[in-house]
Order: C-alpha cells, then sequence, then structure tokens
C-alpha cells in the first residue's frame, strides 16, 4: 500500500463505473484506489498528495474503473443532517430555517423514530407543539413524510457534499 500524505485533509466523491454517486471516501482512500487501476481520477482537487514514490493530484472526485453492484434496498441512515436534507432545510411547518428535529405523532404517545415520523422543524414550531399531536393543534403536513431513496442519499446522508460535486449530484 502506497505512503500517501494528504498535504489537507478532505473528502473524494466516488462514483460507479456508470457515474452514478457512491459514496465520499477520504481523498487517501481514493488515490489508492487510483494508483491501484481500480479508479480513475475525474476531477482534481487542491494540491498533490506524496507517496514515496509518486506525487498525485488531490482527487476531488474518482470513478471506479468497474461497476459494482449496490444492494437495491439501501436504507438511508436518520441522521439530523439526512433529515433537513430530505426537507430542503426548512421547517415543515411555518417553512422558516429548520433548527430541530420533531416527531409528528410524539415520542410520548408512543411515536416512532423513523423516518415516516420525523420532520425538520424551527425551534418555535417545535416548542410550540410540545408534546400535542397535529390533530390536538389543528396542523397538517404539506408532504407526507417518506424514506428517501436514491443514490445521492448515500452521499448526502454521511455529510455536507463539497460543493464542486454538485456536477455528479445533479445527474442523479
Ligand atoms: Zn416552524
Amino acid at each position: 500500500m502506497p505512503d500517501i500524505r494528504p498535504t489537507a485533509a478532505s473528502a473524494a466523491l466516488l462514483l460507479n463505473a456508470t457515474y452514478e454517486p457512491l459514496c465520499v471516501v477520504s481523498v487517501r482512500r481514493a488515490a489508492i484506489l487510483i494508483l491501484s487501476g481500480k479508479a480513475v481520477c475525474v476531477a482534481d482537487g487542491d494540491g498533490m498528495l506524496h507517496s514515496s514514490r509518486a506525487r498525485v493530484p488531490v482527487p476531488l472526485v474518482a470513478k471506479l474503473t468497474r461497476y459494482v453492484r449496490v444492494p437495491y434496498r439501501t436504507q438511508v441512515g436518520l441522521s439530523r443532517r439526512a433529515i433537513f436534507a430530505r426537507d430542503g432545510g426548512r421547517c415543515v411547518y411555518c417553512q422558516g430555517p429548520a433548527e430541530t428535529i420533531d416527531h409528528v405523532h410524539p415520542r410520548s404517545k408512543g411515536g416512532p423514530h423513523a423516518w415516516e415520523n420525523v420532520v425538520a422543524a424551527c425551534a418555535r414550531c417545535n416548542h410550540h407543539k410540545g408534546d400535542k399531536t397535529l390533530a390536538d393543534l389543528g396542523w397538517r403536513l404539506p408532504v407526507k413524510p417518506t424514506v428517501p431513496h436514491g443514490a445521492i442519499w448515500r452521499v448526502l446522508g454521511h455529510r455536507t457534499p463539497d460543493p464542486r460535486w454538485a456536477q455528479w449530484l445533479e445527474t442523479v
């Protein structure tokens, strides 16, 4: 394994051979895939990686040379970041900036911590809602919360995408 030291800690977007986003990996991992011929660099980031034998540009986006089958149903992890991403960073009740996670059917009343029962909310709506149900308040959800699907979630569920990855994420 090459001895690679990144000049700046950062991450690379890894694409399948079909250009479908697969996941986010460290630049070191991406460089090892490239140097071993398992991936090709699609876009360079900033700086160079130094190994004992070679200098390679820091990969920003890498693409696998061989197609990897992805399990058909990949459950997207239920994280605050992923919930905010699904709901567009807005409070589902008032459309203000989201600050917290609300359980639509309150947990104290048996509401599950599941994609179908969590939404992004602002602190004000969350506080106002408290332990009440939507029926108690006469509130309605504009959209029924669902489990997100699609390749982009393998990336969005984990971290904020590097803005320079945008063109590869838009195609999903
Ligand atoms: Zn709100």
